[in-house]
């Protein structure tokens, strides 16, 4: 870890005289100036011939056209989806199918820096996360779900099980290749066909994820990715031959996806939208619940479903974790993503970034008071001081609503009671955390918390075994576990 002394007049980052020097990452991310779209094992032209810009939100280039698939395209998909699941894949026993997992997992691994770089460049996020947290965590999705391929039937035991035929898939622009995989590796392990559409922001790895499959010499068919926009995602969900459809992204397109699926036979897993109560009792390590908190709001530039957004701090202790966290991110980096040093890179798009610039001004607007770092952003590129709001009332727009963004909302309270009661006063219910010395503390709280993940003493921690997903306006189906993947199978 370089250190240099920077010139005593020169305005300062970190409000003192030392700086790291920048280590931008270097691997090849071997990128293509044009994607096509991935159907029945083959890179193939859309057939309208229409193609969009995908650029670097860390500086607003364009980095490649990517393809625009529209009905036509998305009905090749689910027909090739179709023919290999009758013809090969959902006939093919499961010691045979975890094989290509295992292959797929390894040349993940194989190509990790390629892919974390491409990831980083295409949505903004720090590479030391992509790197050490988004494509290693999309291996072990695959690992995972290839050991599972064989022993599907202990998943229902006495029941039979079967895949559902043709799995329709859509993701967010949050976490592009890890969300992939979170719905790839259940699906296929399971012995269902999949036709996927990526978000319009971050399609390149998912269109990489094609090559993988090529490599792999996985059977046409067996996965599609179609690009595209929300149209391509409705023709995706609404196509007479996907028999199941996942969806993850906003709690607004999953209420049209349940109201456009209703009445049919389809089945659907939603993974929506959250506001997460961090709770920090006065009894915490409060340096080590503030590491927490800050990687619970900043972690990928809290473009996180999950986020740990409001803080519910005990009175006693609040005036002590608010100084703490006022210098904790006086000293975060925000900027270029692609350093390895960056704590926070850049806002996923333009329309992200206004989003998260005017529920910050409600914040202030409605009597909150705002705290930001001094750090300086890059001129180009879309980026968002970390930024803390205090003095939060639960009424508070920026109390009630997703931010997706780096901004916390600090609330108070005096009893378990009112923590619980404040903690489940929203519309949501994905996930919580709660900071405390004593072990019954947690487990009590994990019963009266209405969401689907409580993390003790921790926050943001993933595991494929452990299944993941909400309540409330949060959706309902899981992913990772043997919860996630009897998602996939029907049983009868
Ligand atoms: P979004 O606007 O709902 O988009 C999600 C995906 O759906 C994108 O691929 C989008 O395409 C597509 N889409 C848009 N309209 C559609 C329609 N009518 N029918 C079918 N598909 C449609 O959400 P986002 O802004 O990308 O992602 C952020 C949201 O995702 C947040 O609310 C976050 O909490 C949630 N999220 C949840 C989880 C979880 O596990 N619970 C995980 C990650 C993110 P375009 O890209 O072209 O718009
Ligand atoms: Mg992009």
């Amino acid at each position: 870890m370089a250190k240099k002394l920077t010139q005593p007049t020169r305005e300062l980052v970190f409000g003192d005289l030392w700086e790291f020097d920048p280590a931008p990452e270097s691997a090849d991310p071997k990128l293509k100036k044009r994607y096509d779209l991935f159907i029945n094992g083959s890179f193939v032209a859309p057939h309208s011939g229409k193609y969009f810009s995908t650029i670097n939100p860390a500086n607003e280039t364009k980095i490649a056209d990517i393809a625009l698939a529209d009905t036509q395209d998305v009905d090749s998909a689910c027909a090739a989806a179709q023919r290999a699941f009758v013809s090969t894949w959902g006939r093919m026993p499961g010691k045979e199918r975890g094989k290509y997992l295992y292959r797929i997992a390894r040349l993940l691994q194989d190509r990790a820096r390629e892919f974390a770089v491409a990831e980083t460049m295409d949505g903004g996020k720090p590479i030391k996360e992509s790197r050490d947290f988004d494509v290693p965590m999309a291996a072990a999705h695959f690992f995972y779900h290839a050991g599972w391929a064989d022993k599907l039937e202990f998943l229902a035991p006495g029941r039979q099980i079967a895949p559902h035929g043709v799995v329709g898939q859509v993701i967010p622009w949050n976490f592009p290749l890890l969300m992939l995989a979170w719905k790839i590796a259940p699906a296929i392990a399971a012995g269902n066909c999949v036709v996927l559409k990526p978000a319009e922001t971050t399609s390149i790895t998912a269109l990489k994820f094609g090559e993988i499959c090529q490599e792999a010499g996985l059977p046409n068919g067996v996965v599609n990715i179609v690009s595209g926009a929300g149209e391509t995602g409705a023709a995706v969900i609404n196509h007479p031959l996907t028999t199941k459809v996942a969806f993850t992204g906003s709690t607004d397109v999953g209420k049209i996806i349940m109201r456009s699926l209703a009445g049919t036979e389809k089945k659907m897993t939603l993974e929506l939208g959250g506001k997460a109560a961090n709770i920090v009792f006065d009894d915490a390590s409060l340096d080590q619940a503030v590491e927490g908190i800050v990687n619970g709001i900043f972690f990928n530039q809290g473009h996180v479903c999950c986020a740990g957004s409001r803080l519910l701090v005990q009175e006693s202790v609040a005036e002590q974790v608010l100084a703490k966290l006022k210098r904790r991110i006086a000293v975060l980096r925000v900027g270029d993503p692609m350093d390895k040093n960056t704590d926070l890179g850049a806002i996923n798009s333009r329309e992200q970034l206004t989003k998260i610039t005017e529920l910050v001004k409600t914040g202030v607007a409605e009597g909150a008071e705002m705290h930001q770092s001094a750090c300086r952003l890059p001129t180009k590129g879309f980026y968002f001081k970390p930024t803390l709001f205090s003095g939060v009332s639960m009424s508070h727009r920026i109390a009630r609503e997703e931010i997706f963004g780096p901004v916390l909302s600090i609330l108070t309270f005096r009893t378990l009671e009112e923590a619980v009661e404040k903690a489940n006063n929203t519309a949501f219910g994905l996930s919580a955390g709660v900071w405390t010395d004593k072990g019954s503390r947690i487990l009590k709280m994990s019963t009266l918390l209405k969401a689907g993940v409580v993390w003790a003493n921790t926050y943001n921690k993933f595991d494929p075994a452990s299944p993941f997903g909400g309540y409330k306006e949060s959706g309902f189906g899981r992913e990772g576990g043997k919860q996630g993947l009897l998602d996939y199978l029907k049983l009868i």
